[in-house]
């Protein structure tokens, strides 16, 4: 299991399913090490109403997408996900110093629906299996994620916020 889970992440992830086939899909819920469900949201790229009313966030400038969390309840904070550091075609293609240090524009989201900013977070990775990026000789291939789903769930309304991000990242 937790050879799909990048670093970074390892330590507030709890595995809710893991589907073995052509690719490794894991599934898990977040928690920060003092046990609170609850984090801020941060993030950068920009919002909006997908095709079925849904709010999804995509790559509009150009640091791409990302988000940061902080929990609700000590403050500990991690970086959740960073289209120029994180993901398949990063990882194999390497990361460089300039892109890796640009300004990003965070923004923190609010529940539209009550307004509240406290959310339990849910993520989702497809990986290939270890048997083909072995082939591919990648060092680091928690991080190689192909795809990367991060839904959101208001910790006040309960409204859902299903793929907020939804990344193809190779
Ligand atoms: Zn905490
Ligand atoms: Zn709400």
């Amino acid at each position: 299991m937790k050879d799909f889970i990048p670093h970074q992440v390892v330590d507030y992830y709890n595995p809710v399913s893991l589907i073995e086939g052509d690719t490794i899909v894991s599934e898990g819920n977040l928690s920060c090490l003092c046990s609170c469900t609850s984090f801020t949201v941060q993030h950068w790229g920009e919002t909006r109403k997908g095709i079925l009313g849904q709010v999804e966030l995509i790559a509009t400038g150009e640091n791409g997408v990302g988000m940061s969390l902080s929990c609700q309840k000590c403050g500990t904070s991690l970086t959740l996900f960073d289209s120029e550091t994180d993901g398949y075609d990063v990882v194999v293609r390497g990361v460089t110093s300039s892109t890796k240090n640009t300004l990003k524009k965070l923004e923190t989201l609010s529940c539209p629906k009550c307004f509240n900013k406290q959310f339990h977070v849910k993520v989702k990775y497809e990986h290939l299996p270890k048997t083909e990026t072995d082939v591919v000789g990648l060092l680091d291939s928690k991080n190689a994620f192909q795809w990367i789903w991060v839904s959101l769930e208001c910790n006040s309304c309960s409204k859902k916020f299903r793929n907020f991000i939804d990344h193809e990242t190779g």
